[in-house]
């Protein structure tokens, strides 16, 4: 028992003897009901006895409820947790991510990269499924190692990920899709003996602008087929669509 659960004890037993000790006081001073001396010590000691067990026991419970209550509390906290990871790279899932960025742009601009890792189907289709799983499991740590500061990043679903970088520089979009275009061509995975691969991503990145999340997807969906139609393995800039002028005589 700590120092704070034995005071809480003598403090209800304390309470309970004094409460009975002002209840004989004022019963023996009514005309006719006067107690004696040695009653007032055997109610007492009654009442230290009976609250004694009961304290105790209020002290013990209300222990384990507030147990209880943190170990619910941690539980909640690492369901939280994982309903927001996608289990597979242990970066954000595509709602959380997607909920992330949203309420980013909900007051600045910034850019989003869209990055789907290169010719997957063959990956799994030559290696299998669970060499598959592994690489996208080091995709997914590649590119967080990659992320820095107040930018995000998250898993929107296959072999595809969404990266938000908290800049209006492009310069800095770019710098962080090259840094993970990179980092992925640096993995090196043995398949088998005395053979392993190196997988690519491809990478495209638009304007964000405020409030405008759907369209940043679309334009940054835009310049990574861009990228991979024109190779794979490279880092593509939505280009807007130049504003065509009427000039009429
Ligand atoms: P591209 O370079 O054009 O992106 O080609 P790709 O083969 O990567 O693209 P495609 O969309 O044809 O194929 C994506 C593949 O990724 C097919 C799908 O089975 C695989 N895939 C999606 N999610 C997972 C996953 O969680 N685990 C594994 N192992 N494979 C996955
Ligand atoms: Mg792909
Ligand atoms: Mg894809």
């Amino acid at each position: 028992m700590t120092l704070r659960q034995v005071l809480r004890v003598a403090a209800g037993i304390g309470f309970s003897v004094l409460a009975t000790m002002v209840f004989m006081m004022i019963v023996s001073s009514l005309p006719g009901y006067e107690i004696p001396g040695r009653f007032f010590t055997l109610s007492m000691a009654c009442a230290a006895s009976v609250s004694a067990p009961v304290t105790l026991l209020f002290v013990y419970q209300e222990n384990r409820i507030r147990k209880l209550h943190s170990d619910l509390e941690r539980a909640y906290a690492s369901l939280e947790r994982t309903a927001r990871t996608d289990q597979m790279t242990g970066i954000a899932n595509r709602d959380t991510f997607l909920t992330r960025v949203s309420s980013r742009l909900a007051s600045r601009d910034g850019w989003l990269i869209v990055a789907d890792a290169d010719d997957f189907k063959q990956i799994n289709d030559t290696y299998g499924h669970p060499v598959g799983d592994r690489v996208i499991a080091a995709i997914g740590k590649a590119i967080r190692g990659c992320v820095r500061g107040n930018d995000l990043c998250g898993r929107l679903g296959g072999e595809e990920f969404g990266i938000f970088i908290d800049s209006d520089d492009p310069n800095a979009a770019l710098a962080a899709a090259e840094r993970i275009r990179l980092a992925v061509s640096a993995l090196d995975f043995a398949v088998a003996p005395g053979r392993s691969i190196s997988p690519t991503i491809s990478l495209g990145f638009a304007r964000a602008a405020k409030g405008q999340l759907d369209q940043s997807l679309r334009d940054a969906d835009e310049a990574l087929y861009a990228a991979k139609r024109s190779g794979r393995n490279r880092t593509v800039r939505h280009d807007p669509a130049p504003v065509l002028r009427l000039h009429t005589a």
